[in-house]
């Protein structure tokens, strides 16, 4: 049952028939975590704590620098120098007292993503690592947990949903990504700019996927990717085949 305060805080979910009071209660006992708190992850972690999920992980393990104010968004300027998960997880709580966080000051690797991943039911992903995000799908598959990839760079951004384990044609982040581009590609890629309100489009989309995992309305982007052009103002979706030969969903159990 959702108390006063729940009911008046996400009466414009409830209004929602797509959500209503049902879809509200699975929010408030979803676990989410978002790895990296940059200009994707303060969207995700801002819509997510206002959107009432119940228990909200974030892991990061860099401080706030001057330069991140551009588009990592709350995050204000007192807070360069601060660990990330510190302020993510202080504004995340600030926003709806109700909310349980926990803050893993860490990097997700081989090592120990499967572990703290098994802790969630989702997890959304935002970080400029391949090895990262490698380590990230390889253990979300091995747990089931379905993930949320974004990137952006200069004025594109994109987005999918991976849960291999779902259905026989969808495919994981590593069908997309067999292998990590060249050093000096990914030199280029964190040296080249971003412009800042892409990171609120790309996150947002990113928290709205969430929403709709967790609640389970409208259409999964799993399966697709949505590429959003922010200098034409033009989206597409694009269907994203599974690699039968994939290294990383290649060999599970599929439904
Ligand atoms: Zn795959």
């Amino acid at each position: 049952m959702l108390d006063a305060d729940a009911r008046e805080r996400f009466l414009r979910h409830i209004l929602l028939k797509e959500v209503g009071a049902q879809g509200q209660l699975k929010l408030l006992s979803a676990r989410v975590l978002v790895v990296g708190a940059g200009g994707l992850g303060s969207p995700v972690i801002q819509y997510l704590a206002a959107a009432g999920v119940g228990l909200l992980g974030v892991a990061d393990d860099d401080r706030v620098a001057l330069s991140n104010l551009q588009r990592q968004t709350i995050y204000r300027d007192e807070d360069v120098g601060a660990a990330k998960i510190e302020r993510a997880v202080a504004f995340a709580r600030s926003l709806n007292p109700h909310l349980r966080t926990v803050a893993h000051g860490e990097k997700l690797d081989r090592g120990n993503a499967s572990r703290i991943i098994s802790s969630y039911d989702l997890v959304v992903e935002g970080i400029d690592s391949f090895a990262g995000r490698f380590s990230i799908n390889a253990a979300c598959i091995e747990t089931k947990r379905p993930l949320i990839s974004a990137a952006i760079g200069r004025f594109e951004g994109q987005i999918s949903v991976f849960k291999p384990w779902a259905g026989a044609a969808l495919p994981c982040y590593r069908c997309l990504v067999p292998e990590a581009p060249p050093r000096e590609e990914q030199v280029n890629c964190a040296e080249e700019g971003v412009i800042g309100p892409l990171a609120g489009v790309i996150g947002s989309m990113a928290a709205l996927e969430a929403v709709k995992e967790i609640v389970g309305f409208g259409e999964s982007l799993a399966g697709r990717l949505f590429l959003f052009d922010g200098l034409s103002s033009s989206a597409r979706v694009v269907k994203l085949p599974r690699d039968p030969g994939c290294a990383d969903c290649g060999r599970i159990d599929r439904r």
